[in-house]
């Protein structure tokens, strides 16, 4: 199936997202971040994009549902009520015919849908890296279409992302888009056309780029460290909020994204990978959790037969993993053994 209507509404709605993201984003870090508790900016974002992409989906693909992290009762509550007023000002301006707040707040409530591994579903995260997004860093609106439990396309916008490379001015805001069996591109937010875009060449582990997640709270730092020193890789790992670090992947920048847990009973969400992980392996890469096992997307809204995630070039995926299970069951740090709390790679 070539998924060419599919491809542009999501291209179209994920844009549409990055802007408003993007103009909140900016409002916020405008007026100085005066209160670092202050969560209200990120709140609105995240549901005007939902509200924003889950209307556009409905309009062409009413049948196909949404998984996806919001739903509108926090809005209802009247003490957020100029939480309400943001998100229905904003969601107004950007699709003019959700006039009324039933309307904005039935968009929102498509997403609770369960998934599942029969029938096709999106799945969006309006805001993934909301810490990062608060921070004035990386942070992304990643959207997936799931086919019978397999992901067929995923379309990912990451407004503040340098275009060309992190390490030089280039002009920020990227949409990477990924079709099964057709590849991955990637674009300006601005600019129509997609260059198609692989991971990297590397072989030499020493030589290679590791991404983790910037909170140590959703990826171990100590374990990436050890894993790092083991590898002899030269460079410290590359600290990002967000699936961007996919996207880095997908582009040939980044060589390694590991998520280590700190909490073994933490299931991540469908949402937290879907797009993400097609746009790496449509780019000639590969992605599994920390015992080698593809991720199973058919499970509901969480990934709960998979714990943790490598991916890779695919060159160097079965070194990583070899690395990744020795650093775990490493009875010098103590994680070999239940009594200190450690974990080891069979209790996976
Ligand atoms: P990242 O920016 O890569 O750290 O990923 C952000 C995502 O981490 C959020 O969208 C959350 O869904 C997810 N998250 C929240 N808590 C945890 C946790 N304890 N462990 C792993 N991921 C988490
Ligand atoms: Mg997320």
């Amino acid at each position: 199936m070539s998924h060419e209507a599919e491809r542009r509404v999501a291209v179209e709605a994920v844009l549409k997202a990055c802007f408003l993201c993007a103009e909140v984003q900016s409002a916020h870090l405008s007026g100085g971040v005066v209160n670092k508790e202050d969560r209200s900016p990120v709140t609105v974002a995240d549901f005007g994009a939902q509200a924003v992409v889950s209307d556009l989906l409905a309009a062409t693909f009413p049948e196909i549902p949404l998984v996806s992290e919001e739903d509108s009762s926090p809005l209802k509550d009247f003490h957020n009520s100029r939480l309400k007023d943001g998100v229905i000002g904003y969601v107004r301006r950007y699709s003019p015919h959700l006039k009324d707040e039933d309307a904005i707040f039935a968009a929102i409530d498509r997403g609770q849908a369960r998934g599942g591994s029969r029938g096709r579903f999106w799945t969006l995260d309006p805001i993934d890296g909301t810490k990062g997004f608060l921070r004035g860093d990386q942070y992304a609106i990643a959207l997936a279409l799931i086919e019978d439990g397999r992901i067929t396309l995923g379309v990912m916008g990451c407004p503040s992302l340098p275009l060309h490379s992190l390490n030089e001015e280039s002009p920020r805001g990227c949409l990477f888009v990924a079709v099964k069996d057709q590849g991955t591109s990637m674009r300006g937010l601005d600019d129509p056309s997609g260059k198609p875009v692989r991971v990297s060449a590397l072989s030499d582990p020493a030589e290679a780029l590791f991404c983790e997640s910037f909170e140590p709270s959703h990826s171990s730092h100590d374990q990436m460290a050890r894993i790092v020193t083991a590898i002899g890789a030269k460079r410290p790992p590359l600290r990002m909020d967000s699936q961007a670090k996919y996207g880095i992947l997908a582009r040939g920048e980044g060589t390694v994204y590991l998520r280590l847990p700190k909490n073994k009973s933490y299931e991540e969400k469908i949402w937290d990978h879907a797009a993400g992980m097609i746009i790496v392996e449509e780019a000639g890469g590969r992605v599994t959790d920390l015992l080698g096992k593809p991720l199973d997307f058919s499970r509901g809204r969480t990934l709960d037969n998979n714990q943790g995630i490598v991916a890779t070039n695919g060159l160097l995926h079965e070194r990583m993993l070899e690395a990744v299970k020795s650093v775990i069951n490493s009875k010098e740090h103590g994680a070999g053994s239940r009594e200190q709390g450690g974990k080891s790679i069979s209790d996976f």
